[in-house]
């Protein structure tokens, strides 16, 4: 292999690694798939308590993605004052033209990472074929630091009017995209990243353009939530701590799935049995089980409902 070769190699190599996308465990990611979205909670490239790595579509624009954290509607963490009202996290509207506002707030920065990219993966290869290494760096060298200039310059600007309130996570985009013209790419997408933050991850879902498997997501919150507190006198204390509140959430969910044309008394029907020995399922996470079971192994619900066979 050529030095050439090597070095378009490696910075192919470092170029990828800017599409890997970190995520909290207290998030949900949604990423581009095909001409639509989809939400992902698992399915990460390395995962630990903290977050997950996820990876988007290497190319600027479709490598979007927004982390939207999980919505707590009582959480003690958040003060009254700055927590979103139900109605107001669960609308479809808002969330539709804060995507549109932000989209065009940041429209500038569009020419910036794609003439950097035409620079690093069309312009940089044909002038190392016909000019050699040495006079390609000094174009590349010179191309890309008036044009990471201009990115940084535009991106500290729409950044600081659009999303107040983030001056540490403004600070890291605007020097990471000082510092490498790959990073300067992302920057596009990346400032955008958090746009959609405070509402419910599942509106955010309904209001994204040929979304994914909508109703799957919302049928596996809604139990999740619907079950959360033991109504049972077997069980004393809610499982996951966001009991509170939560009914205000399910009812959101459902009016929100009846105006998608979904009906969501389906999402507690009793399942058939997967095998005929499956007696019992969880009404929580559907795990169905023999006759010996007395509480669901996988999500710890006390109390197992029959399947009619
Ligand atoms: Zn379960």
């Amino acid at each position: 292999m050529s030095p050439v070769q090597m070095l378009l190699g490696c910075l192919l190599l470092l170029y990828l690694s800017e599409f890997l996308v970190w995520v909290r465990s207290d998030a949900w990611l949604f990423r581009r798939r095909g001409r639509g979205w989809e939400a992902l909670t698992q399915g990460a490239l390395i995962s630990s308590s903290r977050g997950s790595l996820h990876w988007v579509y290497p190319i600027p624009q479709l490598g979007r993605a927004y982390s939207v954290r999980k919505f707590a509607s009582t959480a003690s963490t958040v003060s009254t004052a700055v927590r979103p009202t139900i109605d107001t996290a669960f609308s479809v509207v808002d969330i539709g033209r804060r995507l549109q506002g932000v989209e065009d707030a940041f429209r500038p920065l569009r020419w910036t990472s794609w003439s950097l990219w035409g620079l690093v993966w069309v312009v940089c290869p044909l002038l190392l074929h016909s000019l050699g290494l040495q006079s390609t760096l000094w174009f590349l060298i010179s191309g890309a630091l008036i044009l990471m200039a201009t990115n940084a310059l535009l991106l500290a600007r729409i950044h600081g009017k659009i999303i107040s309130g983030s001056g540490d996570e403004r600070l890291r985009l605007v020097l990471s995209a000082c510092l490498s013209p790959l990073a300067a790419i992302r920057s596009l997408d990346l400032a955008q990243k958090q746009a959609l933050d405070g509402f419910h991850p599942l509106a955010v879902a309904a209001a994204l353009p040929g979304f994914h498997g909508w109703e799957d997501l919302a049928a596996a919150e809604w139990r999740r939530l619907r079950y959360s507190v033991a109504s049972q006198s077997s069980a004393e204390s809610a499982i996951d701590g966001d009991a509170e509140g939560s009914e205000d959430v399910c009812m959101a969910i459902e009016v929100l799935a009846r105006q998608r044309r979904v009906d969501p008394t389906l999402w507690d029907t009793v399942p058939r049995a997967e095998d005929p020995a499956h007696t019992q399922y969880c009404p929580r996470c559907r795990t169905q089980f023999t006759q010996q079971a007395n509480l669901c192994r996988d999500c710890r619900w006390p109390v197992l409902l029959p399947i009619v066979q």
